[in-house]
């Protein structure tokens, strides 16, 4: 049995919000780290995607937090919006129980003129990615001299998308008696190199890494020539049909490419690449967990560290560039138990990485035929669910509740037929069995909800 949390010595406030979330036990990388955490030293902690890092440091970070003071004191650095607003999110709510911990993000992709104001405010944390924190260092804005932990989250991500100048940058502003502390899914050269420029001795801690799931079915596909990798992913989606199915692509212009080739084909697709705003991506995500958009194009960064499960197939329409990345992608399906399958396109230059991995996975992968392509000629399959938007949410007092009511009352729908519904602050999202779509949006387009019109718009 792992240990309990009750074995640490924290702020009550903190064990409060622990048991709240109903978290008892520490995971494996929780009770390796911790301690070392919790005594102020420097830690390079490495364990696979979903074991629990960021409670691991949000919790060393909570414990000594000065909330009379106005300065910044944490500074935690993430690769991606998405993964900084997560970040955010579990910070803040680990620390409801010690009051009023003002906990800012500071990200690209949004105006900068908000975040210099908030800052102004003052704040207890910032989580933030490497480019625009720096920015903010150069123009002035942000005063990181009282920082007491500074964290690398998904450290290694960071590193592959070429920030180690920014961090570097970073760490120079930053008082010389902080605690560093580094987390990462894999351990690289590059890793061990950047830690040893700004950490002090760190200890390093492992977890659980990433292990081979030998149980999920692999195909392999060779390609003549590059002409035909599109069209053997068609027919590989037409074959199986998946419901949710993860496409990786190398690069972010590939992934824009494919995306919207799909779209033309009829498939209901969605992507994820960094230079989505936020709301787009927001919503992209929303469609593919509900059931709505089956595919999902996406570059290795981009999906890293979401939280989706059931995806019944994978596919890596170019080859990852390591084994450990093709295991991470494959990864992804099959958890929990349940069949996973994973197809790879691969070039005849590529030969080599299919060797590569029979010899990690210890299980012969043989080329496999293409499906035949009299499948083209079939029409595009259609998810189980369409998502509904419609322009009114929580400034409007609207709950899911309401919609529910209101979908299905008189003439209206089954309340089986209406999947999850998600409700932000403008406007909220229903998932809706496809054969309910028709009545459903009728019924939402004639009714009021909480006393006001409103407009629904399927997705697409
Ligand atoms: P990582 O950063 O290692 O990929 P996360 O920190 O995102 O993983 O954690 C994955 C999930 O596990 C989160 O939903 C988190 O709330 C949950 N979790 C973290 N620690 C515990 C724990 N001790 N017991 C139960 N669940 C936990
Ligand atoms: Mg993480």
């Amino acid at each position: 049995m792992n240990p309990l949390f009750t074995q640490l010595s924290l702020r009550a406030e903190l064990h409060l919000a622990l048991s709240k979330a109903g978290f008892s036990r520490m995971t494996p990388i929780q009770s390796e780290s911790l301690p070392e955490l919790l005594a102020g030293k420097d830690v390079v902690a490495q364990a696979k995607t979903g074991s629990g890092k960021t409670l691991a440091f949000s919790l060393a970070m909570l414990q000594n937090l000065v909330l009379s003071a106005q300065h910044i004191q944490g500074l935690i650095l993430a690769p991606t919006r998405e993964l900084a607003n997560q970040v955010a999110e579990e910070v803040r709510k680990l620390a409801r129980e010690l009051g009023n911990v003002k906990v800012l993000t500071i990200c690209g992709g949004e105006a900068i003129g908000p975040q210099m104001s908030s800052l102004e405010h003052g704040a207890h944390i910032v989580v933030g990615t490497p480019g625009r924190v720096e920015e903010h260092l150069f123009k002035g804005t942000l005063d990181l001299t009282q920082v007491t932990h500074f964290i690398l989250d998904e450290a290694d991500q960071m590193l592959d998308m070429g920030f180690v100048d920014a961090i570097e940058n970073i760490a120079v502003y930053l008082p010389p008696t902080r605690q560093t502390m580094m987390f990462s899914a894999t351990y690289p050269k590059d890793i061990e190199q950047l830690s040893a420029r700004f950490m002090q001795s760190p200890m390093l801690v492992k977890g659980e890494t990433e292990s081979l799931n030998r149980q999920i079915k692999q195909q392999f596909f060779p390609l003549k020539n590059n002409k035909l990798r599109f069209n053997t992913l068609r027919l590989l989606l037409l074959q199986h049909k998946p419901q949710s199915c993860i496409v990786f692509c190398n690069t972010k212009v590939e992934t824009k490419k494919l995306f919207l080739e799909l779209q033309q084909t009829g498939l209901q697709v969605a992507v994820l690449h960094g230079d989505l705003a936020q709301i787009e991506r927001q919503r992209m995500l929303l469609r593919f967990a509900n059931k709505s958009a089956s595919i999902l194009v996406a570059t290795d960064v981009a999906a890293r560290g979401l939280d989706i499960e059931d995806i019944d197939m994978v596919v890596n329409y170019h080859m990852a560039l390591d084994p450990q990345t093709h295991v991470h992608r494959v990864g992804r399906t099959g958890r929990g138990g349940k069949k996973g399958f994973a197809c790879s396109l691969y070039g005849e230059n590529e030969t080599f990485k299919v060797t590569q991995l029979s010899e990690l996975y210890e299980r012969e992968f043989n080329p496999s035929p293409t499906p035949p392509l009299s499948l083209l000629d079939k029409p595009a399959y259609k998810p189980t669910m369409v998502t509904v938007m419609i322009d009114a949410g929580k400034k409007q007092k609207v709950r899911a509740g309401d919609i529910v009511g209101c979908l299905t009352g008189e003439n209206g729908i089954g309340s089986a037929q209406i999947g999850n519904i998600t409700v932000q602050d403008n406007q909220a999202y229903i998932a809706i069995f496809r054969e309910a779509v028709k009545p459903a949006m009728r019924k939402l387009n004639a009714e009021k909800i909480k006393g006001k019109r409103i407009k629904a718009k399927r997705l697409v």
